[in-house]
């Protein structure tokens, strides 16, 4: 039988990845984190300075890339060439950099068995634009996290400043709005909510809550599938 698998798709900034981590953590689930893999092909396009925005020239450079995921007292990193990026890929001028790669079918394709593997030989906790869509269209639970842009730049913003990196609030909403926008108007894998995805808009409701209430929402679709 498949292993029981949540997908969580949402926007940048929902809070997506540190609401997940904390899920997983409580709940026993591996927590899979699919934006930090897009990140380290971006940061790989972005060293050899071709165009990201060519599918052509991005997907020549994918037979070169080895890129792995490993766990280490839970967390998860990511090794680009044997080369730990854990950190890189988190620096802000990454994001925009994973958001122009993964626009491309070569690249969505190239990381899709590793992410369904994943899936299979665990049980996870997936977060990114197209779990629920495409990824793990049949996972028994989808959850689509929001809230509103200005909520997310504000809480991503603090998020930056506790890592020492200062960015405006014009400027971490700017490259927010951007992202949303590439993000749901692509071709090919678009942000959107699946059909069957519980909608889940954290704008008025703080960490601890949002926590809660997944954890809530986990535990009882598990108990109605037991
Ligand atoms: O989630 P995170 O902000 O780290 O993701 C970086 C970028 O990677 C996103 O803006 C999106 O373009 C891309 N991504 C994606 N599909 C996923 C996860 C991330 O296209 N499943």
């Amino acid at each position: 039988m498949n292993n029981f698998a949540v997908a969580i798709d949402g926007p940048s900034g929902a809070g997506k990845s540190s609401l997940a981590r904390r899920c997983a953590q409580e709940l026993g689930f591996l927590y899979v984190d699919t934006g930090a893999i897009y990140r380290t092909v971006g940061l790989a396009a972005l060293r050899r300075g071709i165009d990201r925005k060519d599918e052509a020239q991005v997907a020549a450079i994918l037979p070169e890339l080895d890129i792995a995921l490993r766990y280490e007292d839970g967390e998860q990193r990511m090794f680009l060439n044997g080369e730990d990026v854990s950190r890189e890929i988190r620096l802000p001028e990454i994001s925009l950099c994973a958001s122009d790669v993964s626009a491309h079918a070569a690249v969505r394709d190239y990381l899709m068995e590793t992410q369904r593997r994943l899936a299979r030989e665990h049980r996870v906790i997936m977060d990114g634009r197209d779990i629920g869509t495409v990824v793990l269209p049949d996972a028994p639970l989808k959850i689509y996290l929001t809230a509103s842009a200005e909520a997310r730049a504000e809480r991503r913003m603090k998020e930056l400043a506790a890592k020492g990196v200062e960015q405006s609030f014009e400027e971490v909403l700017r490259e927010i709005v951007q992202r949303d926008e590439q993000d749901m108007n692509r071709l090919v894998a678009p942000l959107r909510r699946a059909e069957d995805a519980v909608l889940v808009d954290t704008t008025e409701i703080d960490f601890e809550e949002s926590f809660r209430l997944l954890c809530r929402i986990i535990r009882e679709r598990m108990e109605a599938q037991a």
